[in-house]
């Protein structure tokens, strides 16, 4: 049913097997199980313990420790495990969960849980830590992302058994979007950004239903206790990929999907281009620039006069950070900002302080003003191109 890679096939192995023996059920759960379905190469490896994660993890590391992953269910030696090494890298007791490296590869171990949500876009209070899968099924976002895998040992062999009660494997055939309950927009409107971002990345959209479900949501959004941090990180993860921030910043502004968080939005569409473009030119990551442009005051606009020289544009941008440059050129369509970044910004005089110093200068005002006419007449001679 799955390909997995030998590295993931073996970590499986063990685990499936410390699940037995412990009577634990063990999952893999979300993008992992929508991935591989898919046929896609799998992000994340998310493992789900029904039960506890940080148990479970520990007590495989120590039986690992003890010899557990080189002998097989019969005593004997098992050939395909050489080395089974388990680092834990860090645990967060108040959610249960750990993460470990496992042979190299890092894995999440989560246990289940429930979430409610007392407000609109808060974060969710967790509850019932361990509880049975069908449960923990329930908080999850779309029915594509809420289909589990149990790893079972069955006659010496893992075997895998789909979890599957929201028929999530007949919406990715489909490729469709579909939220699990009719409030769940309105417990986490970050899914409707999440949803977009599966748009963009593998072209499922959204159901009927839910577009009515969004819609409804964004004519009264109620913001009072939205986590905004919350919006901010799945925007960061929706603009991380250059490729796809440009339809995505058209998304939020034509569906307006900015409602999650504001009226009335500063930035404009017209804008998109030269945003993306400035991401490049600037060399700056895309989504701290769309960031920047939702959510923090945008800049007055220093435009130079027209036939200002090289050294006027200088002292114009100089104290300017690059994210600020980058938005000078995106949102007032003006070039200097980036003459200024090319070409000018590390130019220095030919001579330095010391060289006029041995020259006879003083140190004082006089010895700076020709510091300045110097950087001023080599600035001036750089062509606009
Ligand atoms: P990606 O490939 O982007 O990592 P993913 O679906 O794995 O996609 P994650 O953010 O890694 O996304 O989340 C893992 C799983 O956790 C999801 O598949 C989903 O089941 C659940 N999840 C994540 N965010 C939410 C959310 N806001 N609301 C409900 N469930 C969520
Ligand atoms: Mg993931």
């Amino acid at each position: 049913m799955f390909n997995f890679c030998k590295e993931i096939e073996i970590i499986f192995n063990i685990i499936a097997r410390y699940a037995q023996k412990e009577s634990t059920p063990v999952y893999f759960v979300g993008g992992m199980v929508r991935d591989a379905l898919m046929g896609q190469d799998i992000g994340d490896i998310d493992i789900l313990v029904e039960g506890s994660a940080i148990d479970f993890v520990k007590g495989l590391k120590e039986a690992c420790d003890n010899g557990f992953a080189r002998i097989n269910v019969h005593g004997a030696q098992n050939p395909l495990i050489d080395r089974f090494f388990i680092d834990i890298k860090s645990v967060h007791e108040s959610f249960n969960t750990i993460k470990a490296q496992i042979n190299g590869i890092e894995i999440d171990f989560a246990s289940t849980r429930e979430e409610d949500y007392p407000h609109s876009g808060c974060l969710p209070v967790v509850k019932n830590i361990g509880c049975p899968i069908r449960v923990d099924l329930k908080r999850r976002d779309f029915t594509i992302n809420a289909i589990a895998t149990r790893i079972l040992m069955v006659d010496n062999t893992v075997k895998y058994e789909l979890i599957d009660i929201y028929n999530g494997i007949e919406d990715i055939k489909q490729g469709k979007l579909r939220v699990l309950h009719d409030k769940s927009y309105n417990d986490d409107p970050t899914r409707v950004l999440r949803g977009l971002d599966f748009n963009l990345r593998f072209n499922f959209t959204f159901s009927n239903s839910d577009k009515n479900l969004i819609e409804n949501f964004l004519k009264s959004p109620d913001r009072t206790g939205l986590s905004l941090d919350r919006v901010k990180l799945t925007l960061k993860k929706l603009f991380s990929s250059a490729n796809r921030a440009k339809a995505a910043y058209e998304n939020i502004l034509l569906k307006k999907f900015y409602k999650i968080w504001c009226d009335e939005p500063e930035f404009k569409l017209e804008w998109v281009q030269r945003l993306v473009e400035s991401a490049k030119i600037f060399n700056l990551p895309s989504e701290e620039i769309f960031l920047k442009v939702f959510f923090e005051n945008l800049p007055a606009n220093l435009n130079a006069a027209e036939n200002s020289s090289n050294y006027e544009i200088y002292n114009l941008y100089k104290n300017l950070k690059t994210i600020d440059l980058a938005l000078q050129y995106a949102i007032f369509d003006d070039k200097n900002p980036i003459f200024y970044y090319e070409k000018l910004k590390d130019i220095k005089p030919d001579l330095t302080g010391d060289d006029l110093l041995k020259q006879g200068y003083k140190q004082g005002k006089a010895l700076g003003e020709a510091l300045s006419r110097l950087l001023e007449e080599k600035l001036n001679s750089i062509p606009r191109s």
